[in-house]
């Protein structure tokens, strides 16, 4: 744990609003009279492992992909203004640079969360504390190499931070290309933060296609595209005829066929799309915490997210294939989770990982980031250095 926890990672998979912290919702919860459902809330936190090392592999918060979008819907009310904007994103910020993560793209949909806040404002909000975040975390960095004191243990690299704009697939056409055009506009800016588009969003509402012409404009303007793809089941074949299945199957072609930069989760897709996949290389940003939660994995093993991700539907096959996969959070917040953690859960579960796997991992992920080559080399750089160094 402790190895993972110092080595320099790398996050490309988390919803901002999906980052708050549980006591952070339940007292701006408080403060706005929110009521937040009791079903969401009233688990236990006890676990059945007392050390702090291995507890949280058992997670006593099970929540399924509808309990997450129930959360998703009740965390905006209590994030309604400029204030709480800001302060989950500061919040966001440092609990991943806590987990040593050295390079950062976050992604939110932008929201109109107030009368006098407007999306514009919304993403500007985001930019400038992130903007600020790094140059806090720059004069920590250059302060701790002139230190004769920081130790291996304690030194971490300074994180740097890009964002995504997000497309919500519940909302309608308009508010996506909406989101485009702020998307763009902010890209154009110099030294931009805001290097890609993301579509998510409940899977079970509207269709890629609906949005594809939004998130092609935003490829056009030189922006990088992900897309949340096969998170509910989908058809083996041409000739399943069970509609809903057969509707799944054709959005995960039409997403293959638009080619995005990279695929979030890539989670059901049965053997002739894995193998499609597997042509196309697309890189994949897998969750594993997430992912065991809303396919409900460890359902019936008490919470175990070991056993629950040992059932994962592909993730033994991207490794064994060395297929290119980065390791993400999604919403740490809400599932109760962190970046130092999904890399634990990972070594355990899954056959053959170690310590060398996971820095590969983490190097290969730089190679997938949105952000320019030149930042890409000097990420590869200082994080190969860094490793050198733990050896
Ligand atoms: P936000 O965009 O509001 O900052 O972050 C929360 C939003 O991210 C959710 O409302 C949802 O649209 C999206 N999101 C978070 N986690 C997931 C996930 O696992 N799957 C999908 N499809 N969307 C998600």
């Amino acid at each position: 744990y402790q190895f993972v926890a110092s080595m320099p990672k790398v996050e490309l998979h988390a919803h901002l609003n999906g980052c708050i912290r549980e006591e952070t919702l339940f007292d701006l919860a408080r403060q706005k009279n929110v009521e937040l459902p009791a079903k969401l809330f009233s688990l236990d936190h006890h676990t059945n492992n007392d050390d702090h090392v291995n507890s949280f592999m058992y997670n006593v918060k099970p929540r399924s992909l509808t309990d997450c979008f129930d959360m998703f819907a009740v965390i905006p009310k209590c994030v309604n203004d400029l204030a709480s904007l800001e302060r989950i994103t500061r919040e966001a910020l440092q609990d991943f640079a806590n987990h040593h993560v050295a390079y950062l793209e976050l992604r939110s949909t932008p929201k109109r969360i107030n009368q006098s806040l407007s999306k514009r404002q919304y993403v500007e909000t985001i930019l400038r504390v992130m903007k600020e975040f790094q140059e806090v975390e720059e004069e920590r960095y250059q302060q701790q190499s002139t230190s004769t004191s920081s130790t291996e243990t304690t030194t971490r690299l300074p994180m740097k931070c890009r964002f995504l704009v997000s497309i919500d697939r519940s909302g309608s056409v308009h508010e996506a290309q909406e989101n485009a055009d702020l998307a763009i506009e902010f890209s154009q800016q110099p030294n931009s933060l805001v290097v890609g588009m993301d579509i998510g969003g409940n899977p079970t509402k509207n269709d890629f296609t609906d949005f594809k012409p939004a998130l092609s404009r935003a490829r056009k303007a030189g922006l990088k595209t992900t897309v949340h793809c096969g998170e509910v089941p989908v058809a083996a074949g041409p000739d399943d005829t069970d509609p809903r299945l057969a509707k799944a199957r054709d959005e995960v072609l039409a997403i293959f066929e638009f080619r995005p930069d990279r695929l979030g989760h890539a989670l059901l897709l049965p053997e002739s799309l894995r193998n499609e996949l597997t042509t196309l290389q697309v890189p994949v940003e897998s969750c594993p915490t997430s992912n065991v939660m809303t396919l409900e994995l460890a359902k019936h093993m008490g919470g175990d997210l070991i056993h629950g991700l040992r059932q994962h539907p592909q993730l033994q096959y991207w490794l064994d294939d060395n297929y290119p996969i980065s390791i993400g959070t999604d919403d740490p917040g809400v599932f109760n989770t962190d970046a130092t953690q999904e890399l634990v859960l990972l070594a355990k579960a899954q056959e053959g990982v170690t310590t060398e796997t996971l820095k590969r991992i983490v190097l290969d992920s730089v190679n997938h980031a949105f952000c320019n080559v030149e930042l890409k080399d000097q990420m590869k750089q200082l994080m190969g250095e860094f490793f050198a160094t733990m050896e």
